[in-house]
C-alpha cells in the first residue's frame, strides 16, 4: 500500500532512520490541498544524536531572522507558507507551496542564511509585542549556527534520504519527529 502510494508520486509520507541523517535539504512530504501542493522540507543543519543540536535560544533567533528574510525574498515570498523549528533541535521545517525540488531551493536558502550570518543591529519582532519569549535569543550563536550551515549548503549539501535510511511503515502507523 504504502509503495502504492509512493509509485503514485504523491504522497511522501515516510519515517526516516534519523540514526543515518546528515545535514542537507531533504523533501519531508508533499501533501495535495485544494488541486495544489504545499512541500515540506527537512533543513537538517545538525547530525541528529551525533552532535550537539542547537541551542534553544541561537535557534528562535534563526527562527525570526531567516523567517522575515524567507517572507521577504522577491522570488519566493509568494510561495512561502512556513518556516519554524523542529522540537528535537537539529533543523527546521519550510513548507513551500509547489514541489519544488530541494536543489531549487537551495540557493535561496543560502541567501537567508548568509543574510543571518552577516547580520547586524536588532533580533527581528524580538519585542513583546511580537514574541511570546522575546529574551529567549541568542544572535552571536545564532550567526555562528549560520556561517556553518551556510558552508555545508555550499559545500557538501545532501538532498535525498538514502532508500535505505526509509524505515517500513508498512504497519501503517506513522509519527512525525
Ligand atoms: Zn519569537
Amino acid at each position: 500500500m504504502n509503495k502504492d502510494k509512493e509509485s503514485a508520486g504523491l504522497i511522501a509520507s515516510f519515517q526516516v532512520d534519523h540514526t543515518k541523517i546528515v545535514p542537507g535539504i531533504y523533501e519531508s512530504r508533499v501533501d495535495e490541498i485544494g488541486g495544489d501542493f504545499a512541500t515540506t522540507f527537512d533543513i537538517r543543519m545538525k547530525t541528529p544524536n551525533k552532535e550537539p543540536a542547537i541551542h534553544p535560544n541561537a535557534m528562535h533567533t534563526i527562527e525570526h531572522v531567516v523567517a522575515t528574510f524567507l517572507r521577504n525574498d522577491a522570488e519566493w515570498k509568494d510561495r512561502i507558507v512556513y518556516w519554524g523549528p523542529m522540537g528535537c533541535l537539529t533543523g527546521c521545517y519550510l513548507i513551500v507551496k509547489g514541489r519544488p525540488k530541494p536543489q531549487e531551493i537551495q540557493p535561496l536558502l543560502l541567501r537567508a542564511f548568509e543574510h543571518l550570518r552577516d547580520y547586524e543591529g536588532a533580533v527581528p519582532g524580538a519585542t513583546p509585542l511580537n514574541c511570546g519569549n522575546y529574551l529567549l535569543h541568542d544572535l552571536p550563536m545564532a550567526k555562528w549556527e549560520a556561517a556553518r550551515y551556510a558552508d555545508i549548503l555550499k559545500t557538501s549539501a545532501r538532498y535525498e534520504y538514502d532508500m535505505t535510511r526509509r524505515l517500513d511503515t508498512s504497519s501503517g502507523v506513522f509519527f512525525d519527529s
